[in-house]
């Protein structure tokens, strides 16, 4: 179900108080950073920088945005399609589970200011998606084209 009434009540209906609510969310996103395809798909992006002096390759992960190549813990393993679908909000911990811990090709890599970006984009489309009455094909096609831009091109 899209529609945004829809989503509305089947929140209100949930028996999960808040605090619980964010405290099982909390634990969920700490053990999907141990999820194996993330990373695998950090691989993905995983580029020789150069040699060390003792001749050890040195690595650095391009970011799947901007293109530019940064040190390890510089970049971060993103969902492209969110966790919580901005279109629908949260349905439900079955969906939420299985987005979080999702396949590998849906984990991208972006260094801290994309990363940022894309946040804070898809945060203004939640609002967006949140306060409508209706559904908005137009607004979905366009939240759609703006994670399009994050897919790797072949
Ligand atoms: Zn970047």
């Amino acid at each position: 179900m899209r529609s945004g009434r829809i989503v509305t009540k089947i929140k209100e209906e949930s028996i999960v108080p808040p605090k619980l609510k964010a405290f099982i969310i909390n634990t969920l996103r700490r053990a999907s950073y141990r999820w194996k395809n993330r990373g695998e798909a950090k691989k993905r992006y995983k580029v020789k920088v150069g040699e060390f002096k003792t001749g050890r390759a040195k690595y650095g992960y391009s970011c799947a945005k901007c293109k530019l190549v940064f040190k390890s813990g510089e970049v971060q393993m993103d969902h492209l399609y969110a966790v919580v679908d901005p279109i629908k909000g949260f349905v439900g911990f079955d969906e939420y589970i299985l987005r979080m811990f999702c396949d590998e090709e849906n984990f991208i890599c972006l260094c801290s200011g994309c990363h940022d970006e894309k946040t804070a984009v898809e945060r203004e489309y939640r609002k967006k998606f949140k306060d409508l009455e209706d559904d908005d094909l137009e607004l979905e096609l366009e939240y759609l084209s703006f994670i399009d831009s994050y897919k790797e091109k072949a």
